[in-house]
């Protein structure tokens, strides 16, 4: 595919209609106004925070006590001055993440066309890991950016992307971890596990790094609070998605904003068909794997048999990130391989004794096995 480099500066026949793109922008935030708190960051709304996170620094130097707002605020937010432009960041977490630039919704569609441009009329993906180290912009303003791109339209009968390649990415940075997080709800209804019939997956987008959680119901209130006991352990994604829908997603999150009122994340676009192909594969290797457990350990006792699957599925090497998911986050493998040889020291209802010292046998059948995994990664290479 060729594509003449665009300047982003050619005003005469735009790739993408700004007033249109603007319109389109607006519609979004009118259509989503009534289920979210989520407002639109405009040029405004951005400088009175900025105007409250001063007041708030001066009231402190002076001893004054800060109104509930201005805590929230400086909770969330920081103000940097570069020259004489003031600049609303988003806080770190830590270090390791990005400073991220609160950008007005005037500003998206100039943003967007240049990172659209720079990646060579980059897709979704391409754009948001051009932007997400710099500016905090929602995805659902860069798909609507990329649903008007005219080069893009023309090019889209003769652009057949090979399913498998596109599901592989580079590998990412341990500090791409919970920038987005994936819930996936199976029906296990068929084979219960006393009161367990439903069974949860979060699963981290960038390192594949997964949670397994038995479930009594699928209610929005059970799975959020599944999901808010793991963000307690690993924080909160910026971007947060499920199979059950956008509606699904919102009542999740509102389960854990209401239990955890500082729990700030945004509600990502819904799955696209194209999504929806590889999602199905992955709950279906799921549940392979938990009746693999099942018949290896000849119990039916799921509930407890998903945490070591959910081990299996971390520990596993993943072709799309050519890594672990459980290295891709720790930046090691775990010393300790699990496998179905393990099902020896589980009987009935796992009355397990934990012998790791004198298991001298063990460890050489461990070492072993790290061999073995090492070869089949380089063979995966
Ligand atoms: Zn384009």
């Amino acid at each position: 595919m060729s594509i003449k480099p665009e300047s982003s500066q050619n005003s005469e026949s735009p790739i993408v209609d700004k007033e249109e793109f603007n319109t389109k922008v607006q519609n979004y935030y009118k259509a989503h106004s009534v289920h979210s708190k989520k407002l639109e960051w405009t040029k405004e709304r951005i400088e009175n925070v900025i105007k409250l996170l001063e007041d708030y620094s001066k009231n402190k130097f002076r001893g004054v006590r800060a109104t509930n707002k201005q805590y929230h605020h400086a909770h969330k937010y920081d103000v940097i001055k570069t020259g004489n432009h003031k600049v609303l960041m988003l806080k770190r977490k830590d270090s390791l993440h990005p400073m991220l630039e609160m950008i007005p919704t005037e500003d998206y569609y100039q943003k967007i066309l240049d990172a659209h441009l720079a990646t060579g009329h980059g897709r979704r993906d391409k754009i948001v890991s051009t932007l997400r180290n710099k500016y905090m912009i929602p995805i659902f303003a860069i798909k609507i950016f990329l649903d008007l791109c005219r080069v893009c339209i023309t090019h889209k009968n003769n652009f057949k992307p090979n399913a498998k390649s596109a599901l592989v990415q580079k590998p990412m940075l341990a500090n791409n971890f919970n920038q987005s997080g994936h819930i996936n709800v199976l029906d296990f209804q068929s084979s219960p596990d006393e009161e367990y019939k439903w069974l949860m997956q979060y699963q981290d987008q960038t390192t594949k790094f997964s949670f397994l959680r038995p479930l009594k119901s699928k209610e929005a209130k059970e799975v959020g609070y599944e999901v808010l006991k793991i963000f307690l352990q690993i924080g909160c994604p910026h971007f947060l998605q499920s199979c059950g829908g956008i509606e699904f997603t919102m009542s999740v999150l509102r389960e854990i904003t209401t239990l955890w009122s500082a729990c700030d994340v945004i509600q990502s676009e819904p799955i696209v068909p194209q999504e929806e192909e590889s999602i199905e594969t992955l709950k279906q290797d799921i549940k392979n794997m938990i009746q693999a457990w099942m018949v290896d350990n000849n119990s039916t006792n799921w509930s407890f048999g998903c945490y070591f699957v959910q081990f299996q599925m971390n520990s596993s090497y993943q072709l799309s990130t050519r890594n672990t998911p459980y290295k891709a986050v720790f930046g090691t493998d775990p010393r300790l391989g699990i496998s179905t040889s393990l099902s020896e020291n589980i009987e009935g209802h796992f009355q397990v004794e934990v012998k790791v010292e004198e298991d001298s046998e063990e460890s050489d059948k461990n070492e072993e096995k790290d061999q073995l995994n090492n070869q089949n990664s380089k063979y995966g290479e």
